[in-house]
């Protein structure tokens, strides 16, 4: 019988929680009852250094389901709280090596349901055809705003012409294998694109189909910064191509600036007087802009090294709900 792991990662999400504890653990009696998965599987909730009430929900929720009505199968819940806010992608993560020696799959999903929890079913479905990566695809984006639907195609499309491999209107909504999830947790990188990941780990990968929902309680945990900086370190995590970019941009510069040398020296032995300073200035402003824009794309990737080799703990978690 397949042990199973929801894992849900929550930051402020006091609001949502008691909603989504209850979509949660019926889906998850269900696949009990029915006998899609094991009676030990278990929800976990990670709790990302929230300043809120969040872990104090968890709490109440941990056990074998608390005021079970009549005869209902228990839902068994777990806790972890994270020393501090380490942001989505390690509470993931956290999540997803504190429930690597416990399951056989684990399913990681928003604490805001805004992904359809029913759809877990289909994902077990096709991991017991065999699959060890199943995305949770959304069909349709009607309930994001404009500009976070076109933003989010666009940046897919960047993605992809970067070379970077990742699944179209897929976010971090997906069940992993014990195998692929073993995997994953060899990536040691502190920069985690999770997105970005999940795709190279190989093994047979599936997606399954679903409507994304409105968030039902609290606000959105990504401002515009934030996904931002969420957006630039999935380029410059998995990419390398700014920077071959940027080598021939130089190329071309250094080429165009020898034709230019050339009909300069014709010009100045045929003793025409030099051109004015109008050409002069453009080429500075340009060259200055050129160089700068180079640095900047040069800066990204050495922060990231910096990063990297000072291997740091990616997060702590400093309690659980187990004694
Ligand atoms: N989240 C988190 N840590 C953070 C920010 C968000 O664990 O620093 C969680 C949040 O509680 C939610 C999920 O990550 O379960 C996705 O966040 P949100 O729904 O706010 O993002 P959106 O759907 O708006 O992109
Ligand atoms: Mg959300």
């Amino acid at each position: 019988m397949i042990r199973c792991a929801i894992i849900v990662p929550c930051f402020e999400e006091e609001s949502t929680l008691p909603l989504t504890h209850r979509a949660l653990s019926e889906t998850m009696r269900r696949m009990i009852e029915v006998g899609e998965v094991s009676a030990d599987s278990f929800i976990l909730y990670v709790d990302d250094g929230s300043h809120d009430h969040t872990w104090d929900i968890i709490t109440s929720f941990s056990g074998s389901g608390q005021a079970l009505k009549g005869n209902e199968t228990p839902v068994l819940t777990e806790g972890v709280r994270l020393s501090r806010n380490f942001g989505h992608q390690y509470a993931l993560l956290a999540g997803m090596e504190y429930v690597a020696d416990k399951c056989d799959t684990c399913v990681t999903i928003d604490a805001d349901l805004q992904d359809d929890p029913a759809v877990i079913h289909d994902m077990i479905r096709a991991y017991k055809k065999g699959a060890e990566v199943v995305y949770g695809v959304r069909s349709r984006r009607e309930n994001d705003g404009w500009f976070k639907k076109h933003s989010a195609h666009a940046y897919y499309r960047l993605l992809n012409a970067l070379g970077v491999d990742c699944v179209y209107d897929h976010a971090d909504y997906r069940l992993l294998g014990s195998r692929a999830l073993a995997m994953l947790l060899e990536y040691k990188e502190r920069n985690v694109f999770l997105r970005g990941i999940v795709p190279q780990l190989g093994f047979r990968q599936e997606k399954v189909y679903y409507r994304r929902g409105e968030r039902k309680e609290g606000r959105s945990k990504y401002p515009f910064g934030k996904m931002l900086e969420f957006a630039a370190d999935g380029v410059t995590s998995f990419s390398v191509t700014p920077v071959r970019m940027l080598f021939w941009l130089g190329l071309i510069f250094m080429a165009t600036a020898f034709g230019v040398g050339i009909y300069v020296l014709i010009r100045y032995f045929n003793g025409e007087t030099i051109e004015g300073w109008t050409s002069l200035i453009l080429s500075i402003w340009f060259c200055t802009g050129v160089l700068l824009f180079g640095m900047g794309i040069l800066g990204e990737y050495v922060g990231k090294i910096y990063v990297e080799v000072k291997k740091r703990p990616r997060y702590k978690i400093s309690e659980t709900t187990k004694a």
